[in-house]
């Protein structure tokens, strides 16, 4: 039986895939770990962080999460370790180090 993208994982064999590998839905990487690829860290200081949220809309993988108006540490399993949010924080609430945590 072909599977929805969204099934589909490194264990799919590929009878259960799209000819081709063709997606007909919305594509996510939610359900991937892409945070493995990460070289480089971001480190949240909370102390400095005033919670203005200008690095969440600037993060390209989703990966600082929001609750109740906060914003709370890094998602390590979906980060990617880019250093945008690093850049644009304008209070030096994050700093950045080579490695992954
Ligand atoms: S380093 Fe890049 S991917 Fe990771 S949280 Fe910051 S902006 Fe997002
Ligand atoms: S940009 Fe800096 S101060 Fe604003 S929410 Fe992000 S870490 Fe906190």
């Amino acid at each position: 039986m072909i599977k929805k993208a969204s099934e589909i994982n490194e264990l799919t064999p590929w009878q259960e895939m799209t000819i081709g590998g063709e997606i007909y839905e919305g594509g996510t990487a939610s359900l991937v770990n892409t945070g493995d690829w990460r070289t480089a860290t971001p480190i949240f200081i909370n102390d400095k962080c005033k919670h203005c949220m200008l690095c969440v809309p600037f993060c390209p993988d989703s990966a600082i999460p929001v609750k109740n108006d906060k914003r709370l540490d890094f998602d390590f399993m979906h980060c990617k370790g880019c250093g945008i949010c690093a850049e644009v924080c304008p209070f030096e609430a994050i700093s950045f180090g080579k490695g992954k945590k």
